[in-house]
């Protein structure tokens, strides 16, 4: 399975199946990690859309129930660890060996999207992982994965910033793998805690991460890396007390492969390696387009 999208789309192939002609709505939590309010996936065209408050009101007071029965409806609850994360209204009554065998499929479904996160994410920073990275970069590049523009914020650009610590092997030397793991796990908290929630923060690899994320220019996206890289480097971790990071980036173009962007951004990375770490580099500032190419042998990923 390789999206959310096939698999909304396969539940609604089914639902369409066992309840031809019935109206139903499906609600879900935008995030499978957190109860957060729920939002309308899918409504067949024949439904009017049910008081949701009440349904979910309903579903809180009733606290282990599976299926709640209405005078003319049923709604399947979906549940984790007692939450509700997910609702099926169906607006008609069906018969009940039918209402539990979509139950089960509805609990399977979201078991399977449960399972497509949880694959999604890095086990010891809970950042995204590298496998989600270039699907996220075609999203993006694509259109499928743009925002809309908010009001009176102008045109916003992707852009991708490739984050290294500095002298990390000997943070692992000096103080053993358990510390390097922690300073790997704080490093990932202010990265996220320094991007907004849309952005995409991903550990690309042992200690190195990748932010997506959209600004306005380059101008702008230097002082915002800049404004991290410092609080990177001002941060007092336990033991190891000060570290820094280098940072590249560079403009996400449509036109481009994913491989070339990352290695646009690592040649950058690279450069702020070589003029003493602790520093960010726009990839368009190298001013070596072309020959930046040719220097295929560099290689830091
Ligand atoms: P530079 O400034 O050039 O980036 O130097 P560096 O020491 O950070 O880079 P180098 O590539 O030499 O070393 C990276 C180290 O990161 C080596 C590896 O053992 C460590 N590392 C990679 N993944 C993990 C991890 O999951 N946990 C810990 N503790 N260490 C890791
Ligand atoms: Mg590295
Ligand atoms: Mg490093």
């Amino acid at each position: 399975m390789r999206s959310e999208n096939d698999l909304y789309k396969r539940i609604e192939h089914i639902l369409c199946e066992l309840l031809p002609d019935v109206p139903t709505a499906m609600y879900l939590a935008p995030s499978l990690s957190e109860k957060e309010s729920l939002k309308l996936l899918s409504l067949s065209s024949a439904a009017n859309p049910p008081d949701i408050n009440y349904l979910m009101a309903r579903a809180e007071t009733l606290k282990s129930q599976q299926i709640l029965h209405g005078d003319n409806h049923y709604c399947i609850v979906l549940r984790k660890n007692k939450a509700v994360m997910g609702l099926l209204w169906i607006g008609e009554k069906i018969p009940m060996s039918r209402c539990y065998l979509v139950g089960h499929l509805i609990n399977v479904f979201y078991n399977q999207l449960n399972t497509l996160a949880l694959s999604r994410i890095d086990p010891l920073t809970q950042l995204l992982n590298r496998q989600t990275f270039d699907d996220k970069v075609i999203e993006i590049t694509t259109g499928e994965g743009f925002i809309a523009e908010r009001e009176q914020q102008g045109v916003r650009h992707w852009y991708l910033a490739l984050f290294d610590i500095d002298h990390f092997k000997v943070v692992n030397d000096n103080y053993g793998h358990v510390i390097g793991d922690e300073v790997l796990l704080l490093v990932a908290q202010q990265l996220k805690d320094n991007f907004r929630a849309e952005d995409f923060v991903f550990r690309y690899g042992g200690e190195e991460f990748a932010v997506l994320f959209q600004s306005h220019d380059s101008n702008e996206t230097l002082r915002l890396l800049d404004r991290v890289r410092a609080v990177v480097a001002n941060y007092v971790f336990p033991q190891v007390n000060h570290l820094t990071i280098s940072i590249g980036f560079t403009l996400l173009d449509d036109i481009c492969q994913v491989s070339e962007l990352v290695h646009e951004a690592d040649l950058a990375l690279y450069h702020a390696k070589k003029h003493g770490r602790n520093r960010v580099v726009d990839f368009d500032e190298l001013g070596i387009a072309g020959q930046a190419k040719a220097e295929t042998d560099i290689e830091l990923f």
